[in-house]
């Protein structure tokens, strides 16, 4: 079969900051689809102060995907529903780690569906050993002094070691 046109994919979220977690799933999408859009939401959905600037974020995803041009990344703001169109992609991928996300994620999906009646949604689960990983726990371990080196790339964890590094100081 020959198929004309790419496959691209839309995985949005928070990446404050990106985790070996995030990483598992943009690289395994690229098994469904033949570019992976990384997006950054510029809007927070809830009301939190991220630890990195939107430009950080992206930066950190870009250095960590450096060796993959077939994972872009970059910010939006807004709704979800019109970026998938402007971006041109065929789908929204998530990633679900256990079933407490999947309430969330189910919800989500469907709110966007009743906005885009075309949007799909595809969920992906993670490496069994990163399926406890989150972006906050991360921070939380960064925040008291621990190890996070297991969970993050060599360049995030340097941009976390500074960051949380200068709030000791
Ligand atoms: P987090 O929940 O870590 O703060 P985001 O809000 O950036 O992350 O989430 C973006 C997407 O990545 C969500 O679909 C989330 O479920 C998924 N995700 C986050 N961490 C992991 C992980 N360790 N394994 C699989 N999916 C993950």
């Amino acid at each position: 079969m020959t198929r004309t046109r790419e496959i691209v994919a839309l995985y949005p979220g928070s990446f404050d900051p990106v985790t070996l977690g995030h990483e598992d799933i943009a690289r395994r999408t690229l098994r469904v689809a033949d570019r992976v859009v990384v997006a950054v939401a510029g809007t927070a959905t809830q009301a939190k102060r991220p630890a990195f600037t939107l430009e950080e974020r992206v930066e950190m995803l870009q250095e960590v995907f450096a060796d993959e041009p077939r994972i872009e990344c970059i910010a939006f703001q807004g709704l979800l529903v019109r970026f998938l169109r402007e971006a041109k992609a065929d789908f929204v991928v998530r990633g679900l780690r256990a079933v407490s996300d999947f309430e969330y994620e189910f919800q989500m999906a469907q709110m966007n569906r009743e906005m885009d009646p075309e949007a799909e949604f595809i969920f992906l689960t993670p490496d069994a050993h990163l399926s406890f990983l989150s972006a906050s726990l991360v921070r939380e371990v960064a925040r008291l002094g621990g190890d996070i080196s297991p969970f993050v790339s060599p360049s995030v964890l340097r941009r976390m070691e500074r960051r949380f590094g200068e709030e000791d100081a």
